[in-house]
């Protein structure tokens, strides 16, 4: 679930101090957004925001909890409709009970890709159901390419393997690292992992140099390439790196969200849970979901009426485009 308020974090830039060969990670930090629902769960988003867009197509990041469900109600979000993306769903505990209009009813749990491709148009719905007690994960998007934004719906579960490297513990969701690949497929070069590193540990990743990556830290501290980040913060990565070295120097475990992808270069137009290329795109996708057109279909078995599409601003909904590198 997107809205549509504005974003005024700025990054901070590590490493900087280094000098040298050290390569330049912007920190990003989170910002509180309720998601709605009866008692509005709160969520961290770290992208997008006013100085980054994108990460390869990455182009939207949720992180929340652990949450107690007995306090934040949990997760409600009734029928909605998405446009141009892919979801990816990624839970570390809880449990997320799917429905879309392809049909599909799925459960999202712990360390279970759930990957699902809106194309021309899409509806679901996503309850936390009531065997959870803590929830906690990071819900994702992906913008879809010019030549796939129309593609058909689909929805797509995968659950990969872990991989135990000296130091890490490896699952890798999208694309490929440590010498695993996920049978997924996507519409852009992408990588999406979690790993979990042991702690007073030194972990040195083989990357692909023509991808941008974003390091989501969601418990512990960590360095990434040098430069320290905090939970709920979001490390930026440029390309031009064939390795990337991560740091663990606690006590105890740590666990990031590593994503990465070659920079996605279209302009895209991003409001409420629509990607298009122009404010045509966007109104024309609110007024195919407010009179319940086939474009959408109906989702089966949600306890409630969809959601409505907020008012269309005044102004023409510009563009977001990431910022030069400096
Ligand atoms: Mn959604």
């Amino acid at each position: 679930m997107s809205d549509v308020e504005k974003d005024l974090t700025e990054p901070r830039c590590g490493a900087s101090d280094q000098g040298g060969q050290v390569p330049q990670v912007d920190v990003l930090s989170a910002r509180d957004v309720p998601l709605g629902g009866p008692r509005a769960m709160t969520v961290r988003r770290t992208l997008p925001q006013r100085s980054r867009t994108l990460i390869g197509a990455w182009c939207f990041i949720d992180h929340y909890g652990p949450d107690d469900v007995a306090d934040t109600g949990g997760m409600d979000v009734a029928p909605h409709p998405h446009i141009g993306l892919q979801t990816v769903s990624w839970l570390f505990s809880g449990e997320i009970e799917h429905r879309d209009s392809l049909g599909s009813h799925a459960l999202v749990r712990p360390g279970e890709l759930n990957l699902m491709t809106s194309g021309y148009g899409i509806s679901h719905s996503e309850v936390s159901t009531t065997r959870t007690t803590t929830l906690h994960g990071v819900q994702l998007w992906v913008a879809l390419p010019e030549e796939h934004r129309h593609t058909g719906r689909d929805f797509q579960h995968y659950v990969p393997g872990p991989v135990r490297l000296d130091g890490a513990e490896v699952r890798v969701f999208l694309g490929t690292l440590a010498g695993d690949t996920a049978p997924v497929r996507t519409f852009t070069p992408l990588l999406g992992a979690e790993l979990v590193l042991a702690p007073h540990s030194t972990t040195t990743l083989a990357v692909d140099a023509g991808f941008e990556h974003g390091l989501l830290v969601d418990s512990g501290e960590v360095r990434m390439a040098g430069t320290s980040l905090h939970p709920a913060e979001l490390g930026y990565l440029g390309t031009g790196n064939d390795t990337l070295t991560l740091t663990n120097d606690a006590d105890i475990a740590a666990r990031v969200v590593l994503l990465g992808g070659t920079p996605f270069e279209e302009q895209i137009v991003m409001w409420w849970n629509f990607i298009g290329r122009s404010h045509e795109d966007i109104v024309e996708a609110r007024k195919a979901w407010q009179n319940a057109s086939d474009r959408f279909g109906e989702v089966d078995g949600y306890d409630g009426d969809p959601l409505p599409a907020p008012a269309l601003p005044n102004a023409t909904i510009a563009p977001r485009k990431n910022p030069t590198r400096h």
